[in-house]
């Protein structure tokens, strides 16, 4: 007898799922808990890591006024450049990478740093744990601050500390799918104890509670616990996903259609925090295994010809939410995607475009450099999920096809 399955999808990045006891709580302190597990200072809560990023950056500005300028990796989140709208007179100024990987390229990074740079972003794309002290050292000699985005990457360590904590400000998100959600949210601190001052006040004077927002935030909360399992994903992840394909659109499919309206400024809400800190407990075991399954994982993609996994830098134990591939050309890249983009098995691209291509983006640019580094890996990369529900025969699989996509 014929047998209807129903769809399954499988999500892009391991995000940690919730109980419905999470839904629960009535207590936990999550800016406490956070600390407690990560040994940084406690953390300001904000709305989004976005909005964490404008704290930041609204702090730094009292600061440093003459300061106009925001140099920042050339791929990355364009959350990151749509953030300074709502920090005028900056600018953007994207830095090419380094080829073949997630760090900025140092020389270019000199070329860009003036007495004009307010500050430079170093991201931990994908979990990765990213170059802090070239920035650092490159930043310093001008004056500038060094600003962790590590939206992705709670729970990596750089030399055995916290990611976040070499520069002077780090962040997480707290958005769905990077790991520990309450839909939506951001971490913010600062090791340096003045700093970390400043941007507590910021977020009490600039983050207004908004029931219109908190009410909507719930909302995807709980719909996240209904629908974040593989046969509920299809509806709300799969779908979507297939529509915007079909329409010529990735930009849409992988959900980097941003614009500065996309960057609410509020207060996150008590009930979410506490939804978050009931989770927590299960996440230092959650990325403990997917480290196990990820490197199993690494050591059989990097035998594919032509084919390269990113790593961390030398020092540096990041976390795994998936893992971020290039492809020896765009070519076969594309053809891995045609057979596996719609395929219900987690493997997507990252960001589509390097910054400049993002027309919401480019009011907010200064005149650009060539980024060849950027537009090759937008070009050549893709990443595979690192969810537990990508069993080993459902990850076989996809060696299977990206194997076929290379011959
Ligand atoms: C998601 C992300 C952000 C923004 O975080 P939100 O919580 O979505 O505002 C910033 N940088 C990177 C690299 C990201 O992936």
């Amino acid at each position: 007898m014929m047998r209807l399955t129903p769809p399954v999808e499988i999500p892009p990045t391991a995000g940690l799922p919730i109980e419905w006891r999470d839904l629960m709580a009535f207590s936990g302190d999550l800016a406490q808990q956070l600390s407690d597990w990560l040994l940084i200072p406690r953390p300001l809560l904000t709305c989004s890591g976005t909005a964490a990023l404008v704290i930041a950056l609204r702090v730094l500005q009292r600061r440093y006024p003459d300061r106009t300028t925001l140099i920042v990796p050339a791929y990355t989140c364009p959350l990151v450049a749509l953030a300074a709208f709502y920090c005028p007179p900056l600018t953007v100024v994207p830095c090419d990478l380094a080829a073949g990987g997630i760090n900025m390229d140092n020389r270019q990074l000199a070329l860009l740093c003036d007495q004009h740079t307010l500050a430079v972003v170093v991201t931990h794309l994908a979990g990765r744990v990213a170059d802090v002290d070239s920035a650092l050292h490159i930043a310093g000699a001008v004056g500038a601050a060094v600003i962790e985005d590590a939206a992705q990457g709670m729970g990596a360590q750089d030399g055995g500390n916290s990611v976040g904590l070499k520069g002077d400000v780090g962040f997480f998100s707290m958005a769905m799918g990077k790991g520990l959600t309450c839909a939506e949210g951001g971490v913010l601190f600062s090791r340096d104890p003045a700093l970390q001052q400043a941007l507590t006040q910021t977020c009490q004077q600039t983050l207004p509670f908004s029931l219109g927002w908190e009410l909507r935030r719930i909302a995807e909360l709980w719909g996240y616990w209904a629908f974040y399992r593989p046969g509920g994903l299809y509806w709300v992840y799969g779908r979507p996903l297939r529509a915007a394909l079909a329409k010529g659109d990735p930009v849409a499919a992988v959900g980097d259609d941003f614009t500065v309206r996309s960057i609410p400024l509020h207060r996150l809400g008590h009930y979410r925090r506490r939804v978050a800190a009931s989770a927590l407990r299960r996440l230092p075991g959650f990325l403990l295994r997917g480290k196990q399954r990820a490197l199993d994982r690494v050591a059989l993609l990097s035998q594919l010809p032509g084919v390269s996994v990113i790593n961390d830098n030398p020092g540096g134990q990041g976390i795994w939410p998936f893992i971020l591939v290039l492809m020896p050309d765009a070519a076969a890249r594309d053809a891995v995607m045609a057979s596996l983009w719609t395929a219900g098995l987690g493997v997507t691209r990252l960001f589509i475009h390097a910054l400049g291509d993002y027309p919401a983006v480019l009011p907010l640019l200064a005149p650009l450099s060539p980024t060849p580094c950027a537009d090759d890996f937008a070009a050549r990369s893709l990443s595979i999920t690192n969810s537990p529900w990508l069993t080993d025969r459902l990850f076989s699989e996809v060696m299977l096809r990206l194997r076929a996509a290379l011959t």
